[in-house]
Parts: C-alpha cells; sequence; structure tokens
C-alpha cells in the first residue's frame, strides 16, 4: 500500500510537505515554509514563542503532528514525546523558503539530500542572514541522474530549470508504481533542456502519479512574463539606448538574472555593480563546477557597491567579517555618482536609500527584473512609484518567471501521461480538474491511498 499525504502546497503556491509511505518506509517531498505561513494567528509582533517555537506552532496545526520527526530539543513543552526518527528522508527540490524553510524543526538524525547547490545556497543564508537558522543536518548531497536509497524506497533526483540553480525533480520507485514530483521548472529558461530531460525520463517511467506544480495554472494569465532571452534582448534595448545609470532590481538567488545583466553590461562597456551579499554568494556559487558564474573577486566587470557603515569612512571594521572579501573590489556611492553612465548597478527595494547619496540624472532607468505585485493596493509599490517619480527615473518591467506558464504546465502534463495528477504549489488545483479527468482533489493534512 502506498499512501501519500499533503501537509502543505495545498490550494496555495508554495509550503510544500508531501509524505510518501510504503511499507515502513517514510519519505517528505520537501519541507517548506508557505507564504502566509502564520497568518490568522500571528501578526506583526505576535510571533511564535522562541523558547517555544514547536508548541506554538502545533497549537494551531500550522506543523503536522507527526511522530518521528522533529527535533528532540524542540519538542520540549510540547507534550509529544520523543521518539528516534520515523522518517526515512527529506529530499529537497531546491533552495527556496517555501520548498526548504521548515527543516529547521527536524531532527538531525533524518537525512536530509539535495543537490550540490541547494546545499551552497543553505550555507551562505544561514552565514549572511542571522534569523536564517536551518539547524544541524545529516546533509546527503547528490548529482542528476544519482540513485538515492532511503528504508525501502529507491529515489533518482532529476535535474529541472528553475529560477535558482540546483533544483530537481524527483521520480520516486514504488510498488504502485513511479511517483514523479516536479518541484519547481519552468521551460523557457537557460537550461530548459534540463527540464526537457525529466519530462523525458518522468514519461519513460510510466508514472502512477505525478505530483505536478500549478504557480502559473490560471485561467488568464494576469502578468506579463518574458523568456529570459527576451529579458536579455529588452535589457540590451535599454542599456544599449542611454548615456546615464541604469538599476536594476532581481532575486538575490536568480543566478540566470544576474547573468543576464552580467552579459549587458559588458557588452555595453559598462561595470555590474553588485551588493556585497550577490559578491558573497558568487564567490561560494563557483565551487560548484557545473555553474557558470564570473568570479566577482577577479573579473574586471564586477565592483561591489559598499553602502556607509558605522563610521561612515568605509573602514574594513565597519563591516561584517563575510562582507570584507570584497573590500578591494569596493566602488562607492561618490564615484558611481560621477561616473553614473559607466555602470549598471543592482539595487534592492530595501536599498533605495542609496539614491540619495548617487544622485541619479534625470531620465536614468530603473528595471525591476522580479513578479509585478500581486494586487493594485501593493504598498510597497506605491512606495516604489513615489521614489522613482522623486528621482525623475525611467522604469521598465521586465521578468522571466521561474515557472512553467499554462502552455507549458499542458504540455509537460500531457507528456508525461501519468495516472494520477496531483496539482500542488498552485491557487486553482479546480483548473487541473478541468482539464485533466484524472486530476484528483487534495486536501491539507489528508492522505490518499495509491493501489
Ligand atoms: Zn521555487
Amino acid at each position: 500500500m502506498v499512501r501519500l499525504s499533503f501537509y502543505g502546497g495545498v490550494g496555495e503556491i508554495g509550503g510544500n510537505k508531501i509524505l510518501v509511505e510504503e511499507r515502513g518506509t517514510k519519505i517528505f517531498l520537501d519541507f517548506g515554509q508557505s507564504f502566509t505561513f502564520g497568518a490568522g494567528f500571528f501578526v506583526d509582533y505576535l510571533q511564535p514563542r522562541t523558547l517555544s517555537m514547536l508548541k506554538d506552532l502545533l497549537e494551531f496545526d500550522l506543523l503536522p503532528r507527526i511522530k518521528g520527526l522533529y527535533a528532540e530539543g524542540l519538542l520540549e513543552r510540547t507534550g509529544i514525546g520523543y521518539t528516534e526518527p520515523e522518517i526515512d528522508a527529506v529530499l529537497l527540490s531546491h533552495a527556496h523558503f517555501d520548498h526548504c524553510q521548515h527543516i529547521c524543526y527536524i531532527d538531525p538524525k533524518i537525512p536530509v539530500f539535495l543537490g550540490e547547490g541547494t546545499k551552497i545556497f543553505l550555507e551562505c543564508m544561514e552565514e549572511i542572514s542571522y534569523s536564517c537558522k536551518y539547524g544541524d543536518h545529516d546533509y546527503r548531497t547528490f548529482r542528476s541522474g544519482a540513485k538515492i536509497k532511503a528504508g525501502g524506497m529507491r529515489i533518482e533526483p532529476v535535474h529541472v530549470d528553475h529560477s535558482i540553480p540546483g533544483a530537481y525533480g524527483y521520480l520516486v520507485e514504488t510498488s504502485a508504481g513511479v511517483i514523479a514530483y516536479t518541484g519547481d521548472l519552468r521551460a523557457h529558461g537557460p537550461r530548459k533542456d534540463m527540464t526537457e530531460e525529466f519530462v523525458e525520463k518522468a514519461a519513460a517511467a510510466e508514472p502512477v502519479a505525478l505530483i505536478c506544480e500549478g504557480t502559473r495554472m490560471e485561467e488568464v494569465e494576469r502578468r506579463q512574463n518574458y523568456s529570459e532571452a527576451q529579458v536579455r534582448e529588452k535589457g540590451e534595448e535599454i542599456v544599449g539606448g542611454t548615456d546615464k545609470i541604469v538599476f536594476v532590481m532581481r532575486y538575490s538567488r536568480d543566478i540566470d538574472r544576474f547573468r543576464t545583466f552580467y552579459e549587458i553590461a559588458k557588452a555595453n562597456g559598462r561595470d555590474l555593480v553588485i551588493s556585497p551579499k550577490s559578491a558573497y554568494l558568487l564567490g561560494r556559487l563557483i565551487e560548484d563546477e557545473h555553474l557558470d558564474v564570473p568570479d566577482p573577486r577577479t573579473d574586471g566587470a564586477i565592483r561591489v557597491y559598499y553602502r556607509r557603515k558605522k563610521s561612515g569612512t568605509y573602514d574594513d571594521s565597519d563591516y561584517y567579517k563575510w562582507e570584507r572579501e570584497y573590500l578591494d573590489r569596493m566602488v562607492t556611492c561618490e564615484e558611481i555618482r560621477k561616473r553614473q553612465k559607466e555602470y549598471l548597478m543592482e539595487l534592492d527595494f530595501y536599498q533605495l536609500t542609496e539614491l540619495i547619496d548617487i544622485r541619479p540624472e534625470r531620465g536614468a532607468h530603473l528595471i525591476r527584473s522580479m513578479s509585478e505585485p500581486f494586487s493594485d493596493e501593493d504598498l510597497s509599490e506605491e512606495v516604489l512609484q513615489n521614489w522613482v517619480e522623486h528621482f525623475g527615473l525611467e522604469f521598465h518591467q521586465m521578468h522571466a518567471s521561474g515557472h512553467l506558464s499554462r502552455e507549458q504546465l499542458e504540455w509537460l502534463v500531457d507528456t508525461i501521461a501519468p495516472k494520477k495528477i496531483f496539482p500542488v504549489h498552485t491557487e486553482n488545483p479546480q483548473l487541473f480538474k478541468k482539464r485533466w479527468k484524472n486530476a484528483v482533489a487534495t486536501r491539507c493534512n489528508a492522505s490518499i491511498i495509491l493501489n
């Protein structure tokens, strides 16, 4: 008997936690945090208590009540006694927080399988962010095509193209047949060949079940989306057509987007200015020889922007240890202000205040290469547009999503042709049901028997 249980990612985008069990073997596919996690019980400074985090979350069933899953120390005061692990493995698809964040609660004795790239991302996040702690784990890294053994199950990770390096789908062998899990994926990025390989392998396995992401499964797509190549083309037009500074906003872990603007900068004889955080991440990612990223320590086209801190004099001691590695690649607001046309600069929303010192010429450009806001009443959007107007910037929106379009999704499901489809990571599971007779409506905290 093969049982599938969904503890997150049902009827919402993100928070995937999928339990697969058979004959005493239990594995979790992802263990993420949903974007709306805790809403309804916690808000602003009303948050779970540090000393009894797990207890406070279990109180409202915000995490599954499963024996042999959580770390011993965290179970104190919860009323759930500690038992040795009853979960054989947790398999992470990639390092986005809605797929991995909640591993911080699980027993360190449970092996966590993940791609090399994912492990580097998790380590970086712990090093550069105070609030990000995943806890100790028995991490086991793999490469695409490896055969993982967990309890009595064999699992094959297959790389996919997503908006973060090191993303994988999984093929889980069970007595009922293969269960294919997509993780998050797209087919319009620079490595769409990896997604194609996943689809090919999944189709060949004639899966009994396909657990499929559906982020962009909508009646009508509400937001503009490009391919990565189109972002390159449109970005090139803007940068090539101006002698003013160009700012760009992107997701910090989207390395494809970094590469796109790095290439645009180089093609136009500009330096790409990045934050110490991005430099640190790139400096770590070059350890993975499968990722083709430039080395910020030596690459002549990359400069690192240091904002003034503490003493205000750019003294080494003003910066965190991990930030200091790139001080010799430093560019300051004074230099940028003087030679604006020589730079293409990454600028995070929370660093907009640097514009006050950089003083961009009127008519300079700001490209938001991220998702458009979900609602018209988005407060940050209003604030951003006020900054744009105040500094007389020209604003551009251009983004390539990390997820399959509806059309690509239909191609993926039809090509794999599974016996049953389980939509996850989507607000519209009913659209799967409408399109495919064999799509199954899942419920959160509920199980389905496969044979
Ligand atoms: Zn993702």
